[in-house]
């Protein structure tokens, strides 16, 4: 059990790689705090895990929502005495060529990708560094590094989260804190799925185009990155300090 009694916590653990992270996190002991805005999907993470005799708990919030998010924290802090792994998970798509995007468009999506990610990281520090001890994963992708056709907005943001992530390291590396950031490559979620809809007249064809960007072959599955994610959360991983963690099948690479 490589996870086993630490306490964590996971935004947008109701779909995709969060959902997946979080049965991993609970199948190697821990105790799983879901966090998503939809209800229905967080109870149903919360179910998967029970199903199979782990430990979860939903807490609802939106993480631009700093009251909310800090309610959510203190009561966490009550219940379970501290949280020992975040991982900033939550994040949404912006499709367009900067040209073709409102000011709008932006706004949303960096609230969610990148304020979202100061938010909770803002509520959840002192309580790591007060005990000195505390793993934070910030989702980024690696699209920060090769970009993507049509996706400025998102692209943007998640560049923004790995160099946040570095500045995070430096900041709380003296209180035993460690932050790393996690680049998926294109993994088969919902999320991508939407993402195909959108932006190809052709689904089909779009999913042909974005595995050839694959040195594996294929798209990742949400379970890839939820192995990356358990080995950053775990004490395996305490000399891995502000890294970007590749996690794509070979696209940066490649
Ligand atoms: P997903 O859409 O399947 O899941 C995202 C979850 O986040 C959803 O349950 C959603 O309700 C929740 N969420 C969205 N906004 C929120 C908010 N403001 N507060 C709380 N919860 C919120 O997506 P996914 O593919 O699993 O992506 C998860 C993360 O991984 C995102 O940050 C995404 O940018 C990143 N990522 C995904 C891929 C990929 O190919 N799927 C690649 C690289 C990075």
């Amino acid at each position: 059990m490589r996870l086993q009694g630490k306490i964590c916590l996971i935004t947008g653990s109701g779909s995709g790689i969060g959902r997946s992270t979080a049965v991993r996190f609970a199948e190697e002991g821990a105790v799983v705090i879901v966090n998503d805005l939809n209800d229905r999907d967080g109870n149903e993470t919360v179910a998967e895990i029970r199903s199979n005799g782990g430990e979860a708990f939903y807490y609802g919030a939106n993480v631009t929502e700093p009251d909310k998010v800090e309610a959510m924290v203190a009561d966490i802090i009550a219940v379970h005495g501290r949280i020992d792994v975040l991982f900033n998970n939550a994040g949404i798509s912006g499709v367009g060529k900067l040209h073709e995007t409102e000011l709008a468009q932006w706004e949303r999506v960096l609230q969610v990708n990148v304020i979202g990610v100061y938010i909770v990281s803002k509520a959840v520090l002192p309580h790591m560094m007060e005990r000195r001890n505390g793993s934070i994963i910030n989702m980024s992708s690696c699209i920060a590094e090769i970009g993507l056709a049509q996706r400025a907005p998102y692209a943007a943001s998640k560049g923004a989260v790995l160099s946040l992530t570095k500045s995070m390291q430096v900041d709380y590396a003296p209180y035993h804190i460690r932050v790393n950031a996690l680049l998926p490559g294109t993994i088969l979620t919902p999320f991508v799925e939407r993402y195909l809809k959108e932006s190809y007249e052709d689904p089909e064809a779009g999913y042909r185009s974005l595995k050839a960007r694959q040195l594996s072959g294929d798209l990742g599955r949400p379970s890839d990155v939820a192995q990356a994610a358990v080995f950053l959360a775990s004490d395996e991983s305490t000399f891995v300090m502000g890294s970007p963690f590749y996690v794509d099948g070979g696209a940066t690479f490649g």
